[in-house]
Parts: C-alpha cells; sequence; structure tokens
C-alpha cells in the first residue's frame, strides 16, 4: 500500500517533536526522503536526522521559522534543490495558548494565526507549483478535532484550524484534476509535549486539578477514553498518500475516539 511514498520526497513542518516526528519515522519507514523541520537543541535534531538515514532513506533539516514566509519559500526551494521535487507536505508545526478571551494576549493571537493557519498558506503556494510539474501531489495538513468543533479558552487555535478547514476544501477543489489531493487530518488529543504543556494551562484557566483536567477535560470528549496514538496518525497519512486514497480530497478525517460524533 506504501509503495507510492518509495523514493518520494516528504516535508513535514514542525517534525522535531511529536506528531511531526512521528510522522517522519512512518514516511521514512515506508521508504520516503525526509525533510525535517522544527525548532530545538542543534545535536538532538542532529541525531533524529541521522536515526532516519539510518531507516535507508536520506533526511535534511531546514530550521525555516513557520511565522517567517520567506524561510518558508526557502525551505520548500532547499527540498526542491536537494531531492529533485517536492512530492507530500505535511503542515504539521502549530502552538497554543489557553486562556479566557478577554485575557488573550494579542500577541499570541498573532502567533498562533502565523504558525497554526498562515505557514500552510506559504507552503502549499510555494509547494503546488512543484506538485503540479511532477503530475502527483499529496497535502496533509495536521488540523484538529478543534477545526471541527471549539472548547473554550483557546479561541485563536479554534479559530485557526477552522481557518486549516477553509484551505484544505478550496484548495482541494482548485488541483482536483490534477493528481493532487488536499485534506486536513483532525486528531483528538494525542500525548505530546504540546498537550503535556497544557494540562497545567488549563488546570489554571478552569480552577480545578492536573489529574481532573486529563480525565474530566480532554478525555472527557474522546468516548474511547484513550489518548490518539502518533502510530495511528502516520497510518492513516500513509494511507492518504496511497491510490486507494486518490478520490479523498478537501476531507476532514477525524480521528478523535468518537469525539466530533457526538
Ligand atoms: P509539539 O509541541 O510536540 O510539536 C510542535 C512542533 O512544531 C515542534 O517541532 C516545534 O518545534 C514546531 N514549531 C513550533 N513553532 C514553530 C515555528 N514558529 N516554526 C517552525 N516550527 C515550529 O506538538 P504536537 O502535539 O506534536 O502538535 C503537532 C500538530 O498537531 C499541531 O498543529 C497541533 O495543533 C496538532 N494537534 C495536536 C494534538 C495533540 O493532542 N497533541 C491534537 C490535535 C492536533
Amino acid at each position: 500500500m506504501h509503495d507510492n511514498v518509495k523514493g518520494k520526497t516528504v516535508l513535514i513542518t514542525g517534525s522535531t517533536s511529536g506528531i511531526g516526528l512521528g510522522l517522519a519515522h512512518g514516511f521514512a519507514g515506508a521508504g520516503a526522503n525526509i525533510v525535517l523541520n522544527g525548532f530545538g537543541d542543534a545535536d538532538k535534531i542532529d541525531a533524529i536526522r541521522k536515526e532516519i538515514e539510518a531507516m535507508g532513506v536520506r533526511c535534511i533539516y531546514n530550521g525555516a521559522d513557520m511565522t517567517k514566509p520567506d524561510q518558508i519559500g526557502a525551505m520548500v526551494q532547499e527540498a526542491v534543490d536537494t531531492f529533485g521535487s517536492l512530492d507530500i507536505l505535511v503542515n504539521n508545526a502549530g502552538i497554543q495558548h489557553v486562556s479566557p478571551i478577554d485575557e488573550f494576549p494579542p500577541e499570541k493571537w498573532d502567533m498562533i494565526i502565523a504558525i497554526n493557519l498562515s505557514a500552510a498558506f506559504h507552503t502549499i503556494r510555494h509547494a503546488l507549483p512543484h506538485m503540479k510539474k511532477a503530475g502527483w501531489g499529496r497535502v496533509i495538513n495536521i488540523a484538529s478535532a478543534h477545526g471541527l468543533v471549539a472548547s473554550p479558552f483557546k479561541s485563536a487555535y479554534v479559530a485557526a484550524k477552522h481557518g486549516i478547514m477553509g484551505i484544505t476544501k478550496t484548495v482541494a477543489l482548485e488541483v482536483a484534476q490534477q493528481k493532487i489531493t488536499v485534506n486536513a487530518i483532525c486528531p483528538g488529543y494525542v500525548k505530546t509535549p504540546l498537550v503535556e504543556g497544557q494540562i497545567a494551562d488549563t488546570a489554571k484557566a478552569r480552577g480545578i486539578s492536573e489529574e481532573d483536567v486529563v480525565n474530566n477535560v480532554l478525555l472527557a470528549a474522546q468516548w474511547t477514553k484513550e489518548f490518539v496514538t502518533i502510530e495511528q496518525l502516520a497510518g492513516l497519512a500513509l494511507f492518504l498518500c496511497s491510490d486507494s486514497a486518490a478520490n479523498i480530497t478537501g476531507a476532514a478525517l477525524p480521528v478523535d475516539g468518537g469525539w466530533t460524533a457526538a
């Protein structure tokens, strides 16, 4: 099923941690060359790069800041210059801030919109010409259950993720006849540094204990009462690159333990 991915180039934004890092491993395991991106300690990132190359593929790192459109353009260009193509784009970089809207710092709003939404506009506009030239492409946006429904105290994140659904559908229509699909994966809660960081913030915002946040807030809406795993998301991303998924486009694909069904 994953033959489609072998030898292809995958750029995953925010792949030095969490879901993006897991997706990088998943795609490398299926034989794709990887462009890593994201922040972090240089030695640790180099160790990740070497670990991925040990899987038998090539891997480069570009530290483009997703709030900087010119750096995003340069990263896409480096991917194409290095590997000769950019076949699969995964927009994954994301941050969170939890606070009531009347206390929400405007600079946090701007940063969340820039990283979680505008960055995808820039990666997509730079990547699509290369996919069109190759006659094949996949854009996978890591949105969220919060691209479909809201939770209180996450105004910027929910607005950005709903925005990602809009760009997913729009671009899907624009490239529908060019063998390029554009989809959004909408995970429920996955235990990554991003979620671990917001447990304390949510406890403060709601005035409850951290244990209560996990059991009664995070997993309250997740009917399976399980965190989603990164491997489950990688499996879906790889499926979206297969021929079986060639007619899935403009779709929101929840992986949320039933959250958005309720
Ligand atoms: P994470 O904090 O573990 O990883 C985020 C990644 O984004 C890191 O590599 C970080 O360096 C990178 N990043 C942050 N700011 C950046 C910037 N300005 N430029 C470049 N890279 C930057 O988070 P995660 O949980 O793995 O989240 C990944 C994506 O999945 C996000 O878009 C998030 O909204 C989404 N998501 C996560 C969950 C969850 O429960 N963890 C659920 C639904 C959706």
